[in-house]
C-alpha cells in the first residue's frame, strides 16, 4: 500500500470529512486506520502554510478524511 500515490485509491471516494480528525462512526484515532492516503497532489496555500487532504480507512471500514493542518499533535512524540 502507497500512501503517496498519485492516484486517489478507490476506498476514498466515499469519505467524509471528519472534522475533530478521528473516525465519525467510532471515534478511533487515525493511528489505528487500517489504510491512510495522503493528497499532496492538490495542497492548498493558506499564506506560507500549505495544507492537504489526508484519507483514511477506520478498522470499521469508515473512509473519512481531514485537513493535515488539523491533525493532533501524535501522543506517541517524545
Ligand atoms: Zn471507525
Amino acid at each position: 500500500m502507497d500512501a503517496f500515490a498519485l492516484v486517489p485509491p478507490e476506498w476514498t471516494k466515499s469519505a467524509v470529512h471528519a472534522v475533530d480528525f478521528c473516525c465519525p462512526n467510532c471515534k478511533t484515532e487515525p493511528v489505528k486506520a487500517k489504510k491512510v492516503w495522503l493528497n499532496r497532489r492538490s495542497p492548498v496555500s493558506i499564506g506560507i502554510r500549505r495544507k492537504y487532504q489526508e484519507f483514511y480507512l477506520c478498522e470499521c471500514d469508515t473512509a473519512w478524511w481531514g485537513w493535515s493542518d488539523d491533525r493532533p499533535p501524535s501522543k506517541d512524540d517524545k
